[in-house]
């Protein structure tokens, strides 16, 4: 009893040292977790949670895969950063492999997701003024309302979120806003305006509540963007790397975007990386001294790049991703046709949310995730009233059926 006393007391102070001391820019859930393996996470009272956030979709090769850690110890130990001011020997075999592995004549790396984003709309006006032939400071990009793509000055210049935008401009020029899946309002912008660059866009809409377009759009987006010239810059960042049961979203239609944007997963979540693969005639545009980052692309990254991504293919992650994600519908949609709380299931692979019937202030979703979490279930909503489900892709079928049955008997005694 006292042990219990004193952890409750632990874990209290802990998040009593985080309001005191760090600046209130999360609202987290009550929980404080000390340790990580596969799907599993554990607090400091040594409860055991499954993790159906995945840090919003970084830990897709489950925490701590031995494997990936393994290739952090052993670089942390020969060489972690060099800055590109040198070569390495890890970047260039790192490139090769992601540009064999994705398809694309080079790399860029970056260490955040916005990075590669922000990397990404740079390449983008540089190749808007150098090949396509826009006038100086004219190009344009557009994005789809909803868009997130993190929370720098640049990205948050495209937000149609207020509180993500509120008291921080002025926002950059330069964007224009079309409504996602709305292949007519696409044509319609580009026929209008020659000075387009690039249209930027997620195969999903993750952090708007996982919004799957409808099928087909990818592939009209591709067309658009080839017929009138601009370039299809597709933010993977959250949809890639096995998440949505393919290697990447864009592989479900078969597109080839001309930027991709890959994070997050990447390290599979022990190590910021992020990089944009394009090919040489976009890349090649930024020459040396036009762009870079101290840790991009630095030693450390590399090797745990190469290990994440061997990870997805030789565990066959987006495979099991698509076949588990299957199986969570299936369950969730049985568990909407007994419960009036959940109006809609969707999602593709292993991204998922439900939408709950609480449109206005999603307080009834994170109550919902605060009883799911007492019932040893981590998973928080986005964008008021949509909870999104996203385990790690190396989920097996008895761990999916354990956390089905710990959301059904939360959502039915709710
Ligand atoms: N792009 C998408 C689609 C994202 O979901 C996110 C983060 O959630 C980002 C970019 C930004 O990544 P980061 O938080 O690593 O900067």
């Amino acid at each position: 009893m006292e042990t219990l006393t004193n952890s409750l007391s632990t874990a209290q102070q802990i998040m009593d040292l985080e309001d005191q001391y760090g600046a209130h820019n999360y609202h987290p859930l009550p929980v404080v977790l000390n340790r990580g393996e596969g799907v599993y996470v554990w607090d400091v009272e040594g409860q055991r949670y499954c993790d159906f956030l995945s840090a919003y979709s970084a830990v897709n090769q489950g925490h701590c895969h031995p494997r990936i850690v393994d290739a952090l110890i052993q670089q942390a130990q020969r060489l972690t950063l060099t800055s590109r001011a040198f070569y390495n020997d890890q970047l260039g075999e790192t490139e090769q492999y992601l540009c064999a592995y994705f398809g694309y004549d080079k790399a860029l790396l970056m260490n955040s997701g916005v990075e590669g984003g922000e990397t990404a709309l740079k390449l983008t006006r540089k190749w808007g003024y150098k090949v396509k032939g826009i006038p100086q400071n004219q190009a344009q990009v557009v994005f789809a309302t909803g868009n997130f793509w993190g929370r720098t000055l640049a990205a948050i210049s495209s937000s149609t979120d207020a509180s993500s935008t509120n008291d921080y401009g002025p926002l950059l020029p330069g964007y224009q806003l079309i409504p996602y899946n709305d292949l007519a309002a696409l044509e319609r912008v580009l026929a209008k305006d020659p000075n387009i660059a690039g249209f930027m866009v997620e195969p999903i809409q993750g952090e708007a509540g996982v919004v799957v377009p409808d099928a087909g759009y990818l592939r009209g987006v591709r067309a658009l963007c080839t017929a009138y010239n601009v370039l299809f810059i597709a933010d993977e960042v959250q949809t890639g790397l096995g998440r949505t049961g393919r290697r990447l979203a864009c592989d479900r239609e078969g597109v080839r975007p001309d930027l991709l944007v890959l994070g997050k997963a990447l390290s599979g979540g022990v190590y910021p990386v992020s990089c944009v693969l394009a090919d040489d005639d976009v890349m090649l545009t930024i020459r040396p001294g036009e762009h870079g980052s101290t840790y991009g692309g630095n030693p450390l990254a590399c090797a745990v790049t190469r290990a994440a991504l061997d990870v997805l293919r030789d565990e066959n992650l987006a495979e099991n991703a698509q076949q588990m994600g299957e199986l969570f519908r299936q369950r969730m949609t049985e568990l909407a046709q007994k419960s009036a709380l959940i109006t809609l299931v969707r999602g593709q692979g292993l991204l998922n949310a439900l939408v709950i019937d609480d449109e206005e202030s999603g307080e009834t979703a994170w109550n919902l995730c605060l009883k799911l979490m007492e019932n040893g279930l981590l998973a928080k909503p986005t964008h008021g009233n949509k909870i999104r489900f996203a385990p790690p892709l190396i989920i097996t079928e008895a761990q999916m059926e354990e956390a089905c049955a710990i959301i059904s008997q939360t959502v039915l005694a709710f």
